[in-house]
């Protein structure tokens, strides 16, 4: 079931018009599209094969998009079906109306609530694609999208492990912001587990929802990394004793120690408010 049997384009866009372009990155594009035969807005991925072919990851796709198909929580971008042409593979997701959780953060920075609210959603996604052994691995606002009803759905679950790799094989790598959300076991190039630099990244878009800036930001990438490696980071002043203890928890620099899933909806910060969202697959 998880094999991708070519098709042509012609069959593709009888299925599907194709509409304007939503998005566009170092090897896809994301278009807007309307299914003809239902009438439902959906969003197109388009990829390469080159790309992930020469970076050697095609089995991997495979796997994960087999996977990917039976996923269903309400804070991650479902995955409708997989086509591929001779040259390209589309991705059909789900359409997400409010745009990318980043450019409402470049208005203002977020209460603690809201930066609560968004963080509960965040982790729920994170840990029920956990639990089915899916890591993001390029967890970042850019990332994130808002729905119509203001909730956050993440965007590529494991997709994103296939494509960030792409990234590494391109060129766009060091300047698409990507290296700011990156745990330090990573930079250290030692292997690293899939779960806990889910961890790390969250714990870096938490802390730009609560403050508005980057934890690990310099103009100089080899200072950020130094800073990542170190986990010097200087909260807000405004920031509560209670999100001050998640943060060194979750900005924890080994991963052994770092916070996990589970430990992070036992915390009292997190919890407030939180009700756990249980799914029968
Ligand atoms: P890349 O990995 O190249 O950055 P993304 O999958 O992140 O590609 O998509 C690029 C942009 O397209 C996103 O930042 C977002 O603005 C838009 N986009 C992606 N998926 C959707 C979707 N399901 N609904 C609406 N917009 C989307
Ligand atoms: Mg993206």
């Amino acid at each position: 079931p998880c094999d991708i049997s070519p098709i042509t384009q012609q069959i593709l866009f009888e299925k599907y018009e194709i509409g304007r372009l939503l998005g566009c990155g170092a090897f896809a594009k994301v278009y807007h599209a309307r299914n003809i035969q239902t009438g439902e807005s959906v969003a197109i991925k388009a990829i390469s094969k080159q790309k992930i072919v020469k970076s050697g990851f095609m089995p991997n796709i495979k796997r994960e998009i087999s996977i990917m198909r039976q996923l269903h929580h309400p804070y991650i971008v479902t995955l409708f079906e997989v086509l591929a042409t001779k040259a390209k593979i589309y991705f059909v997701m789900e359409f997400v109306k409010g745009g990318e959780l980043f450019s409402e953060i470049s208005k203002c920075r977020f209460s603690e609530d809201l930066s609560r609210r968004y963080f509960q959603q965040l982790i729920s996604a994170v840990g029920y694609c956990h639990s089915h052994g899916v890591f993001h691995r390029d967890l970042k606002p850019e990332n994130l999208l808002i729905d119509e009803k203001g909730d956050l759905k993440v965007s590529d679950f494991g997709l994103s492990a296939v494509t960030s790799q792409v990234h590494n094989d391109g060129l766009l790598y060091t300047s698409c912001g990507t290296p700011a959300y990156v745990a330090p076991e990573i930079l250290a190039r030692k292997g690293y587990n899939g779960a806990k630099i889910d961890i790390w990244s969250c714990g870096v878009i938490l802390f730009v929802l609560n403050s508005g800036y980057l934890p690990f930001n310099c103009r100089n990438l080899a200072e950020m990394y130094r800073k990542i490696y170190r986990g010097e980071f200087r909260l807000p002043k405004w920031t509560s004793p209670g999100l001050r203890h998640l943060f060194s928890r979750l900005l924890d620099t080994n991963p052994v120690t770092r916070i996990t899933v589970d430990e992070i909806i036992q915390d009292p910060w997190f919890s407030q408010g939180y009700k756990e969202i249980k799914f029968h697959d």
